[in-house]
């Protein structure tokens, strides 16, 4: 079966690749000229990389380790040692960790927080702790049930100290979703608790080891293109065309860059777009079918990734640093932490800025002074005296439509891959699986959204001969 699939993040490409194995072809048309959407990436005049985003791939990604498995590229997937590590606010310059030592789960994450005392008291931790019983014993039930509250309502509710959210939630949910705790639906920091309290190496990081696009995003096309599926750059749908019945007949394909438009045909048919694009793609005779119009409630929301390079090195900690400052989120010297922008004399930082909604309009070079201005509270050492580090060149990635901002209320607004349009599917990291916005999310769904093309009567005439997808 031809299947036509317009986006080529990792929600798209993971779907072509589960279909090409279960024995279909897809035919995957980007609107861009570089694969992978939010993990894409570009090398400036020099030579070095800039992304949409700093990347962490944590333990508890299954479906992406699996997926790397399969492409046979494990060895690219850096491991970091299993900590959670923290500025200190009232310290600068110093760090408080998490380390979880190599025990079963729970205990490594218990031992992990009863054995950091710079963050939390002990009525701090216990308070907490109890909070948490229930989520670890009613599961993702519980877990979804939460989702009427935003994260410092849950701590209300739970007697849980306000302090608990500036020492930890804070930096936390700014890492999650780019928001704040008053704001982002506890479902989500739940999820990833149950998932980092329950799995020994839930929690456990990662840095790819290169530019995404090449290191990760390829080597699926590779992988796509070897078994007769296509993926086009540079082919923007424009258009869902309808046929009488309000089914699909053709996706039309913009003609950029000196290339002919035309209206893709297939036998069913996948946006793995971001939700904000989709909705404007929405055909009119399908605005009132509720399953869409719930996505109206599914908003992006807005993130700046800053790439800062130094003449010298700021710090040796080849890990993933959790700022704590108002106006960033979490940070990595790349120039430690990742092979192919390894570089032993000068660091390279990539930081998140977030919450970035008063910033996003902002100048690149207002919002790199301001991230200046943080770094001195970060590396007091380096800032602040006459030696001071200088800045050598910046790279700022603004991207005022990310990832969907996960507010109360949205888990019910997630579409399911399978929508009421027979022909019609969804992938994309917003719809619904259990992984949020994310990595994980995105491949689970292109995943989940193969297995759906493959399971649906579409399929049935070649029934005989596909694979089923293994979910
Ligand atoms: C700053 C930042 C940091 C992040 N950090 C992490 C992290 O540490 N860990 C983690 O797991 N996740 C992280 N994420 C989230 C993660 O990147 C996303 O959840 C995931 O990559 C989304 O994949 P997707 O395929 O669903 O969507 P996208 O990556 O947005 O892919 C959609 C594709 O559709 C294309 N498209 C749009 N319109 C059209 C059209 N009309 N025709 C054809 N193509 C079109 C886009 O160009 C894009 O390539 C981060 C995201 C950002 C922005």
């Amino acid at each position: 079966m031809r299947v036509a699939i317009a986006g080529a993040g990792l929600a798209g490409l993971s779907c072509a690749k589960y279909l090409v194995d279960a024995g279909h072809t897809p035919i995957v048309v980007e609107a861009r000229d570089v694969l992978g959407g939010k993990v894409a990436a570009w090398q400036d005049e020099d030579g070095d990389w800039y992304e949409t985003g700093l990347h962490i791939f944590f333990g508890a990604y299954r479906n992406m380790r699996q997926l790397i498995q399969e492409l046979d590229i494990e060895d690219r997937l850096q491991w970091k040692s299993h900590s959670m590590i923290f500025n200190q606010r009232q310290t600068p310059g110093t760090y408080s960790r998490f380390d979880f030592p190599d025990l079963p789960a729970p205990f490594n994450g218990l031992a992990a927080i009863l054995g950091n005392n710079d963050l939390l008291t002990w009525p701090e931790k216990i308070s907490f702790g109890l909070g948490l019983v229930p989520a670890m014993l009613r599961g993702q039930g519980y877990v979804e049930e939460c989702d009427k509250y935003s994260w410092t309502e849950w701590l209300k509710l739970h007697n849980i100290p306000e302090r608990v959210n500036d020492e930890v939630f804070i930096a936390m949910a700014k890492a999650l979703n780019f928001i704040d705790p008053d704001e982002i639906s506890s479902t989500v920091v739940l999820t990833a608790l149950n998932r980092f309290l329950q799995e020994q190496d839930g929690s456990q990081m990662a840095f790819l080891d290169g530019n995404p696009p090449q290191r990760l995003c390829q080597p699926i096309v590779d992988y796509v293109v070897a078994r007769g599926g296509e993926v086009h750059l540079d082919s923007p749908m424009r258009q869902i065309e309808l046929a009488p019945d309000a089914s699909v007949s053709g996706f039309r394909i913009g003609g950029i860059k000196g290339k002919q438009g035309y209206s893709l045909q297939a036998d069913a048919y996948v946006s793995a777009l971001p939700v904000d694009p989709f909705k404007l793609l929405l055909p009119e005779a399908w605005a009132s079918i509720p399953f869409f119009q719930k996505l109206s409630g599914l908003n992006g929301v807005p993130v700046i990734n800053i790439h800062l390079w130094f003449d010298r090195k700021l710090t040796d900690i080849d890990h993933l640093l959790f700022s704590r400052s108002p106006l960033l989120s979490v940070y990595a010297d790349m120039s430690n932490t990742c092979k192919e922008y390894a570089d032993p004399d000068r660091s390279m930082l990539e930081l998140v800025f977030a919450p970035a909604k008063d910033w996003i309009h902002r100048s690149d070079e207002d919002i790199v002074a301001a991230t200046l201005s943080e770094l001195e509270k970060l590396f007091p050492q380096h800032f602040g005296s006459d030696d001071q580090a200088k800045l050598r060149k910046f790279k700022v990635v603004k991207t005022p439509l990310s990832v969907y901002k996960t507010v109360p209320g949205c888990q019910q607004l997630r579409p399911d891959q399978t929508s009421p349009i027979a022909n019609f599917f969804l992938a994309g990291d917003y719809t619904m699986q259990r992984y949020l916005a994310s990595m994980e999310g995105a491949v689970l769904s292109g995943k989940l959204c193969a297995a759906a093309v493959s399971a649906s009567p579409l399929a049935a005439p070649q029934a005989a001969q596909a694979k089923p997808v293994a979910v």
